[in-house]
């Protein structure tokens, strides 16, 4: 019997592991630079914390939610994103208490039952961000450059930042009465679920992906045209903010993200090279979030980025050369199973500056030389019954072929000497 993977499931293998080691790395050092703290929420919430906090009427959790009973009837959900689960653990851990501001980033799966397709899992990895307890423009500004500047270190150059606005409490309820009797216009042409949505929740029908509610949809009117005073004050402020830090961006009247808790910014990085798939990563302002799930009123900003996108976008360019993919090692070749014993004392020495395999495969001598090769290792360390004998090692130079024979002692010497003599070439 051969098990298979579910649909809209991968497998990550070897091959991608430095490629997604080093974005995490450059992801913790980003929020170590910007005062960004880690917390890890479990990856399942009660169910009624998404319908509440990412709203019932959405696709997300209408449509996408993995839900299941547990074993006492509860009702679980795996979670589709991370900000509900992020407000929840703020509140249950009082985190809001010492006030100020509090700047939490977060790593990890999340799971939506869509329909697969290239860049689309069921279940994918989201890095993110959320800041809380600043309703100022700069904030929202701050949580852009992080992800655009993460975006630009791995080479990605041609990126297509999108930004609207939603509007607030104040204008938003005059919109959705002339959306509403927009909708009553057309409604004879609407998809059913359209026209569910068109009285209760009607910024929902921008969510339809059917073909004939999209064309009704294009004479719309825009939120965006009819912003208060201060919706349109935090923008004219958040773009200027963007302009000073060089950060390119286009004002699209039809970002809509598909959840309700958003007021004010929302915004939207393409990679445009990705095609259909090309958003990797969106988030944006949500003012009342934390006191709809219980809290203080709390302003708040975030965004989440899609790892997979990330790592399909990086592959498209080719912009990060094997050789940037972390320090490379010494691989010893154990030439006589005696040789184990001090192969795994030489090589706790060795890692206190390199990496160090040690191949306890028990094969002959040009085999363990491949795999050293394979694993891009840079020095081959051959302990044998002589070596052994003499307390000493062969080392290998896998760039320049140079090889020596030396005392067991000396040996962290000669690699260092060697490492710093000749910068290590590109792995091939
Ligand atoms: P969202 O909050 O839905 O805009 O998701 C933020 C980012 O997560 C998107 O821009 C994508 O990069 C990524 N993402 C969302 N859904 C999926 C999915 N089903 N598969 C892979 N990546 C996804």
């Amino acid at each position: 019997m051969r098990f298979q993977r579910p649909r809209g499931t991968y497998d990550r293998t070897p091959d991608a592991s430095p490629l997604w080691r080093q974005l995490r790395q450059l992801f913790d050092r980003l929020c170590v630079q910007y005062g960004y703290a880690e917390v890890d929420p479990p990856i399942f919430e009660h169910t009624e914390l998404f319908t509440r906090a990412v709203g019932e009427a959405t696709d997300l959790v209408s449509k996408e939610m993995y839900t299941f009973p547990d074993r006492k009837g509860r009702s679980l959900s795996l979670r589709p994103e991370a900000t509900a689960g992020v407000v929840r653990l703020v509140l249950e851990n009082k985190l809001l208490a010492a006030g100020g501001l509090l700047r939490l980033a977060y790593w990890g799966p999340m799971f939506r039952y869509d329909r697969p397709q290239a860049g689309r899992f069921r279940q994918f990895v989201q890095l993110g961000v959320e800041a809380l307890g600043s309703a100022s423009p700069a904030m929202d500004a701050e949580v852009i450059e992080l992800f655009v500047g993460l975006l630009r270190e791995v080479g990605l150059a041609e990126l297509r930042v999108d930004l609207g606005s939603v509007g607030d409490a104040c204008c938003r309820p005059a919109y959705e009465d002339t959306l509403r009797a927009f909708l009553a216009g057309v409604a004879d042409r609407l998809c059913p679920t359209c026209q569910e949505r068109r009285q209760a929740n009607p910024l929902r029908v921008f969510d339809c992906k059917e073909p004939g509610c999209q064309a009704l949809l294009g004479e719309a009117p825009r939120i965006m045209d009819q912003l208060c005073a201060d919706c349109q004050a935090h923008r004219d402020r958040l773009e200027a903010l963007l302009g000073a830090r060089g950060i390119a961006f286009r004002r699209d009247r039809d970002v809509v993200r598909g959840l309700d808790y958003y007021t004010r910014t929302v915004f939207e990085v393409n990679y445009p090279a990705l095609g259909a798939q090309s958003a990797l990563g969106g988030g944006g302002r949500y003012d009342r979030l934390v006191e709809a799930c219980g809290g203080p009123a709390t302003p708040a900003v975030g965004f989440s980025g899609g790892l997979e996108r990330l790592v399909w976008a990086i592959g498209n360019e080719k912009t990060l050369g094997r050789a940037d993919l972390g320090v490379r090692g010494a691989y010893l070749v154990l030439l006589s199973a005696a040789a184990e014993a001090p192969a795994a004392r030489i090589a706790a020495r060795l890692r206190a500056s390199i990496p160090a395999e040690v191949d306890y495969s028990g094969r002959g001598l040009k085999a363990q030389l491949k795999s050293a090769n394979a694993r891009g290792a840079r020095f081959a360390i051959l302990l044998g019954e002589e070596e052994l004998a003499a307390r000493a090692v062969t080392v290998k130079d896998l760039d320049s072929g140079e090889q020596k024979a030396l005392p067991e002692e000396n040996l962290l010497e000669l690699i260092q000497a060697w490492s710093a003599g000749a910068p290590p070439a590109a792995r091939p």
